[in-house]
């Protein structure tokens, strides 16, 4: 599953850098240009990192940074500040901002691509590896394979994603739309009920008579892989 990067930064070149080298490492890209569309964009976005200028128009990246801190949904947000070399990178040092990491430009596209995997990994295990589970239900996204317990589950492509996106974030609910999103992409239009029938299938895939629905209808919110599933 394509981790979603969401880049904010003035300079275009650089953000074309890296919208078109992340794009090439499998990510998936959104690029805002100013501090006040950054907060906004985190929202209808939902990244899974968030790579961050620190000299913005408007508000600085710092500020942004601490704003996305102090709230409840973004406080565990993975953020990677970027920052010039010299004197700005002096002063950030003693700030304490609560980014996850830094870098400094000009940065290797390489160098970069690592540390924003180090961060995934170390903040969300089930996006960067080749495995996803949760309780006895394991994902592999090499083999395409998918488990409940010793049996195996036999899902078509849209139901392997869907099951890929809940299980990234077991307890987070998507929203119809945000899981169109992410399964079917943003190219595509595709009817929100289209969500409805495919989380059926996956439903009718994964559960079998008497054992219990991983997955949870959260109503007129959206779907949920249910945190407190134990099987
Ligand atoms: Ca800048």
């Amino acid at each position: 599953m394509a981790a979603k990067v969401l880049v904010v930064e003035d300079e275009a070149a650089i953000s074309q850098l890296l919208d078109y080298n992340l794009g090439a490492e499998g990510f998936e890209v959104v690029i805002v240009e100013d501090g006040d569309e950054a907060l906004l964009a985190i929202e209808e976005n939902d990244p899974d990192i968030v790579l961050l200028d620190w000299m913005l128009p408007n508000v600085s990246g710092v500020e942004i940074c601490r704003r996305l801190r102090a709230r409840e949904a973004t406080r565990a947000l993975p953020v990677i500040m970027l920052t010039a070399r010299g004197e700005e990178e002096d002063r950030l040092r003693g700030l304490d901002t609560g980014a996850d990491d830094y870098v400094t430009k000009p940065f290797s596209m390489s160098e970069l691509v690592a540390r924003i995997r180090a961060v995934l990994r170390r903040s969300n295990p089930a996006i960067a590896g080749d495995v996803a589970s949760f309780g006895d239900i394991t994902l592999d996204r090499n083999t395409m394979r998918v488990r409940r317990g010793d049996r195996d589950i036999k899902l078509g492509p849209t139901e392997f994603r869907l099951l890929d996106v809940l299980l990234q974030r077991p307890g987070r609910v998507y929203s119809r739309e945000q899981l169109l999103d992410r399964v079917w992409g943003q190219d595509i239009y595709v009817e929100a009920r289209t969500v409805d029938v495919h989380i059926g299938r996956l439903r009718k895939a994964l559960k079998r008579k008497g054992e219990v629905d991983p997955i949870r209808t959260v109503r007129s919110a959206g779907y949920a892989f249910d945190e407190t599933y134990t099987g």
